[in-house]
C-alpha cells in the first residue's frame, strides 16, 4: 500500500494559499512576501521529495513491530479509529514538545519556525531531516497493536489538520478554542516573543498543552520566527545551520560531558565556559526588522518562472515516482533541489548565482536527455528556452 494523503492534498493546499493570498492582496494586509513564500514552498517541496525515498522504510519500522511484537490484536472499528486518533495526537504533542526541548531534535524542527511571516505557506515549511526519526515516538501504538494502515491514515490526518491553522486571516473561533488547536493558538507557537516560546505544541487537540502546562493564550501581537534569525533563503542551509551552530559550540567546549550535553539540553543551554544559559531577548512587532534583501522586478519575474519550473518538476516526481527508475528519481530530485537553491541565491543577492545558474542550465539539458520522456522533454524545452533568453538578458542588463 502506498497511500500518501499529504501528496494528494497538494492541489487543495495551493487553492487555499491562492485564496489567502488574494484576500491579503485585496485587503492590503501584507501576509505574503515573495522571498519568504518561495523559501517556505522550497522547504515543502524538498521535504516531499525526500519523503519518496524514506517513507516506505520508515513505515516498515512500525509494521515490523506490529507484526512481530504487538501485545494485542486490535480490530479496526470506528471506536478504535477515534482512540487511535487520540493516541496519535498525544504522541505528536510529546514528539513536538521534545523537538523544542532537545537541541539535536530542535536542529531539525527549527526549519518549521524560521519564517518571519505567518501564512499557509509556512505550514508547508517542513524539515528535510525530521521525518527520519519522528516515527520512533509513535512506536508504543505499534506495540499496543493498532493496525499500521489505520495508523498511517490517522497520522496523515493529524498532519493535514495543521495546514489551515497557519493563518492570520482567522482571528478567534469561540468555544472551539477550548478544545482544538486553532490559528490563534498556533500563532503563539510560532512566536519568538519570550512569553510565547515553547508554548502550544498541540497537533489537533489543544487539551494536551492545557493538561501538561505548556498552554499560552494569544495576547500581544506575535513576532514570528526564531530568536537568532536564519537570514538566508538557501533551503539546504536552513536545514543545516543549527547543526553548524551546535558543532561550532561543541568544538569550543573542553569537557566531553559538556560536548554531549550541548546536543541533549534545551536550546539556549550553554556550559559556563561559553557564558552559560542564553535567554531570548525581548522583542516587539514595532521594532523587529525582518530579513528582506533587495531584488529588482526583473529578478522577481525570473525567479517566479524558475521557481514554477522547480515546483512543477518536483510535483511530477512526487506524483509519478512509482513510474520512474531510481536513478531518474534521484537525478530529478537533485535537479529540483538545485533549482530551489538557485532561486534562494537570487533572492539573497549572491554574486555566485550567475555562474551557478549556467551550470544548472547545462545540467538541465543533460537531465532531459537522460530522461527521454516526451512530457518531460516538452517541459524541458520550454524551460530551457525561457532560461536562455532571460540569462542572456541579465548578462546584458547587470543591475
Ligand atoms: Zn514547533
Ligand atoms: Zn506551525
Amino acid at each position: 500500500m502506498n497511500i500518501n494523503l499529504i501528496a494528494l492534498s497538494i492541489p487543495i493546499f495551493f487553492i487555499l494559499i491562492l485564496i489567502e493570498l488574494s484576500y491579503s492582496f485585496y485587503k492590503k494586509l501584507g501576509y505574503y512576501r515573495l522571498n519568504d513564500s518561495i523559501s517556505n514552498l522550497s522547504q515543502g517541496t524538498g521535504q516531499q521529495l525526500l519523503d519518496i525515498f524514506m517513507k516506505a522504510s520508515l513505515f516498515f519500522g512500525y509494521t515490523y513491530i506490529y507484526t512481530n511484537w504487538r501485545f494485542f490484536t486490535i480490530e479496526t472499528t470506528w471506536i478504535v479509529a477515534i482512540l487511535l486518533f487520540i493516541g496519535v495526537d498525544f504522541f505528536y504533542y510529546w514528539f513536538h514538545r521534545m523537538s523544542h526541548q532537545v537541541n539535536a531534535l530542535w536542529a531539525a524542527h527549527i526549519v518549521h519556525h524560521q519564517s518571519e511571516e505567518y501564512n499557509l505557506t509556512v505550514a508547508l515549511r517542513q524539515s528535510w531531516i525530521q521525518g527520519w526519526f519522528s516515527w520512533v515516538f509513535y512506536l508504543p501504538l505499534a506495540f499496543l497493536g493498532f493496525n499500521p494502515i489505520l495508523f498511517l491514515t490517522i497520522s496523515s490526518l493529524v498532519t493535514l489538520y495543521q495546514f489551515w491553522i497557519h493563518t492570520k486571516a482567522i482571528k478567534h473561533l469561540g468555544f472551539l478554542e477550548y478544545i482544538l488547536n486553532t490559528p490563534s493558538h498556533h500563532r503563539v507557537h510560532h512566536g519568538s516573543n519570550p512569553k510565547y516560546i515553547d508554548k502550544n505544541h498541540a497537533g489537533t487537540l489543544i487539551i494536551w498543552d492545557k493538561m501538561f502546562g505548556t498552554f499560552q493564550k494569544e495576547e500581544e501581537e506575535v513576532v514570528y520566527g526564531i530568536t537568532k534569525p536564519l537570514a538566508s533563503w538557501n533551503p539546504i542551509w536552513a536545514n543545516l545551520h543549527y547543526w553548524n551552530e551546535l558543532l561550532a559550540s561543541a568544538k569550543k567546549v573542553s569537557s566531553f560531558k559538556d560536548k554531549v550535553k550541548l546536543f541533549i539540553m534545551p536550546p539556549g543551554w550553554q556550559p559556563a565556559e561559553l557564558g552559560g544559559r542564553q535567554y531570548a531577548p525581548e522583542i516587539s512587532i514595532e521594532t523587529y526588522v525582518k530579513y528582506n534583501p533587495d531584488y529588482s522586478n526583473k529578478t522577481a519575474i525570473y525567479i517566479i518562472v524558475q521557481f514554477l519550473t522547480g515546483l512543477i518538476g518536483g510535483s511530477l516526481l512526487i506524483f509519478y515516482n512509482a513510474n520512474l527508475l531510481p536513478y531518474q528519481l534521484v537525478m530529478g530530485a537533485i535537479y529540483v533541489v538545485i533549482t530551489l537553491v538557485s532561486c534562494g541565491a537570487f533572492l539573497d543577492g549572491k554574486i555566485w548565482v550567475k555562474y551557478f545558474e549556467a551550470i544548472r542550465i547545462i545540467g538541465l539539458l543533460i537531465f532531459f536527455t537522460i530522461f527521454n520522456l516526451v512530457a518531460y522533454l516538452i517541459y524541458g524545452i520550454i524551460g530551457v528556452v525561457l532560461l536562455l533568453i532571460w540569462y542572456i538578458y541579465i548578462l546584458k542588463n547587470k543591475n
